[in-house]
């Protein structure tokens, strides 16, 4: 019998209670922390990770401590760098230890005994070292750098020289090569022995950027970690990964939790997209996180972005980040002259005018010279609603305080929070008008104009494409509209913002935005911030061909021709517009000059979710005052009403980072004995703090 001792190991505690810290087994004395367990949890046997090895047990203990049950010692320990990231996490967004180190696991892992595991690992080996280690293709040779790059690069290194961690950030404006830059990077940490993590924002991103980094590596092992992959996909990645078969990891924000144990260098790439933050769970933003983790790991932090968050520009402002910049295009091509469409000039069409008639004498320029535009709208469906003019009907939703969009090509109408779907009624169910009409307008919509009013030089119809959520939501939908576009078989890309960000179209010479003038005044404080970076992008797809550069432009149709967001999209002016933002932030304390927290809470009605803020509220009175952190008044989240649930919350603030992260720590666990304790008072469903919310 190996000797027993106590063991601390965390496991995923049920939701609702108040432990987060890893509890006390007994188990085998070999056991070191990182290691992958089962144990008995109640009635259940859950997987636990082993967090440290105890002491001898206390006999003078009442308690009788469980036995750990299983332990998948075929597997090196999960790293100790790996633990910690793990337990910062935690702290930081205010989770249980255990349960965000078993959600960034492989779900597989829980499920497999070590006999499994072993087998997996085997496997994984003879079929990595059945590559032949010199590549049958040879390894794509990296260009002639330009001068730009070559610069960034020798500051790269000299930085790394200097510091243990540097975190850099990388301002280049797209198509200045800034992935030439990360392969560089990567080519250099994986020369040094070490791994290279490459973090994208989305998981479309992934085949191209896997593509490039395959062709320039040959012969290294390079592995992709995102959700699409099928369970036994990410089981495979994450053990070549773990096992330091892997050199490069490619991957979404989940990836950031990928067990490396010889990571040298994480790349963050287009650094301030929003989906790096996690919406649900441990509410933890991938970029953050990056760069904790290369302190932790001694590694290089990069990065990169056209247009970087605030956040970012301002800690590199403060001298905190490494700046780099890459300011031109490759071939000193010319960014696209960005031209606005003052609407209030624009002749008045009944409905409203969709694409003003210059902007339609552009687009039919473009697909007479064999040229191919893209035209953006933030909104799928053909139109935001239905509406009734005798009375005023509208299509909202039952369920949620939002209008159902009408889609036209299966004529329902579908709410895109609750998914409740239905036929379009004839009439309008309240009066019975017949005549009941779609109110604004959609990508549906707009690609049905678009194909009425743009011409072929011969006179046929031109080719149109859409993609967006709903034209791409058959598997490999997606990859043949963009092949075609590619091939040159549309004239016409009609999209979301899905289709703005990081292709690399090469026939793209106008890039039009229909419609995005609702950001400039939303109640969001980031909404300037993100307009201005989906424009940047947007227009980062026109004339990404140096031949075409020089006739590249990007449209905007706007209401506010005046705003001084429009003119510094003008110039091209990143440092303008962030100066003026983080003015106005500074001026109202907001992120990065405070640090925000939000407390939700859900119910089924709003006074429920109100109540429970309320007790919140007045739990933390006086003390939070005294720890620096100011609570303001419960309010409806700006969708107050999904699925029939109520959300209402309560924002906090601190001008410092600890003052909020020390008051949480105290304040929550005191929340989960209040929402039991409301006894008398109706139920919450759910309540949850997201720390550094992305909106408020
Ligand atoms: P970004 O990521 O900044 O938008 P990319 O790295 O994609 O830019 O580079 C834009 C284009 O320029 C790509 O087609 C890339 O292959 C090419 N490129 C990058 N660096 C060089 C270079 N030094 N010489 C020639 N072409 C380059
Ligand atoms: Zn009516
Ligand atoms: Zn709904």
């Amino acid at each position: 019998m190996p000797e027993s001792t106590s063991l601390r190991v965390a496991v995923d505690t049920p939701a609702h209670t108040t432990v987060g810290e890893p509890l006390t087994y007994l188990g085998d004395v070999a056991l070191p922390a990182g290691t992958l367990v089962r144990v008995p949890l109640g009635r259940r046997e859950v997987a636990g990770v082993v967090w440290s090895a105890g002491e001898a047990p206390d006999p003078a203990m009442e308690v009788e401590f469980k036995h750990v049950l299983h332990a998948l010692t075929s597997l090196p320990p999960l790293p100790q760098r790996w633990l910690e990231l793990v337990e910062f996490t935690a702290s930081y967004y205010q989770r249980g230890i255990g349960e965000v180190a078993l959600s960034v696991l492989p779900p597989e892992l829980r499920k497999l005994d070590d006999g499994q595991v072993r087998q997996r690992v085997a496997r994984l080996h003879k079929a990595l070292t059945a590559v032949p280690a010199a590549p049958d293709v040879a390894p794509q040779t990296a260009p002639t750098l330009s001068e730009a790059q070559q610069r960034v690069l020798s500051e790269l290194s000299q930085a790394a020289s200097q510091a243990v961690a540097p975190t850099v950030m990388l301002h280049g404006i797209t198509g200045s090569g800034k992935t030439e830059i990360y392969l560089q990077a990567a080519a250099k940490a994986l020369a040094a022995g070490r791994q290279a993590l490459v973090l994208v924002p989305e998981i479309n991103l992934t085949p191209q950027l896997e593509a490039r980094f395959a062709e320039r590596f040959a012969g290294r092992r390079i592995v992709s970690m995102h959700s699409a992959l099928t369970p036994s996909q990410r089981l495979r990645s994450w053990l070549a990964a773990h096992l330091g078969l892997a050199d490069l990891v490619l991957g979404t924000r989940l990836a950031v939790f990928a067990s490396m144990p010889r990571l040298g260098l994480i790349v963050v790439d287009e650094e301030h997209d929003s989906s790096y933050k996690q919406q649900e769970g441990a509410r933890y933003s991938a970029r953050d996180l990056a760069i904790y983790r290369g302190k932790l790991e001694g590694a290089t932090v990069l990065l990169g972005s056209a247009t970087p968050s605030l956040e970012t520009w301002q800690r590199a402002q403060e001298g905190r980040y490494l700046r780099l910049s890459l300011p031109a295009r490759i071939g000193d091509g010319a960014l696209p002259r960005v031209r606005l469409v003052d609407m209030n000039l624009q002749p008045r069409v009944k409905g409203g005018a969709v694409i003003s008639p210059p902007l339609l004498d552009a687009l039919n320029q473009r697909i007479a010279c064999g040229d191919q535009s893209l035209v953006f709208l933030n909104r799928r469906g053909y139109a935001p609603v239905l509406h009734c003019g005798d009375c005023g009907w509208k299509s909202a939703c039952a369920h949620c305080s939002v209008w159902r969009v009408f889609h036209k090509l299966d004529r329902t109408l579908r709410c895109h929070h609750c998914g409740y779907t239905e036929r379009v009624p004839r009439a309008c169910p309240d009066c019975g008008n017949l005549d009941i009409a779609p109110m604004g307008r959609g990508t549906e919509r707009l690609e049905e104009q678009l194909a009425e009013l743009l011409k072929r030089p011969d006179g046929t119809p031109a080719r149109i494409a859409r993609i967006d959520a709903d034209s791409t939501r058959a598997r490999g939908s997606l990859e043949m509209q963009l092949g075609a576009v590619h091939a040159g078989e549309v004239d016409v890309l009609v999209g979301t913002q899905m289709i703005t960000k990081g292709h690399d179209f090469r026939r793209i010479t106008l890039v039009a935005a229909v419609n995005p003038d609702a950001s400039l005044f939303s109640s969001d404080f980031r909404a300037p911030e993100r307009l201005f970076a989906l424009l940047m992008q947007a227009g980062g797809r026109a004339g990404r061909d140096a031949a075409q550069a020089e006739r590249s432009e990007m449209w905007v149709q706007t209401w506010h021709p005046q705003h001084a967001l429009y003119a510094a999209l003008r110039g091209h002016d990143f440092d303008a517009f962030a100066a003026t933002q983080l003015d106005e932030r500074r001026m109202a304390g907001l992120p990065p000059f405070s640090h925000l927290a939000l407390l939700r809470a859900e119910a089924k009605t709003a006074e429920a979710a109100r109540g429970f803020l309320q007790a919140a509220s007045r739990l933390a009175e006086g003390d939070a005052e005294a720890a620096g952190v100011t609570l303001y008044q419960p309010v409806p989240t700006p969708i107050a009403r999904v699925a029939d649930v109520e959300r209402m919350q309560l924002l906090l603030e601190s001008p410092s980072r600890q003052s909020m992260q020390r008051f949480l720590a105290w304040w929550l666990p005191q929340l989960h004995h209040e929402r039991q304790a409301r006894a008398g008072h109706e139920r919450i469903l759910r309540w949850a703090v997201d720390v550094d919310p992305l909106a408020i």
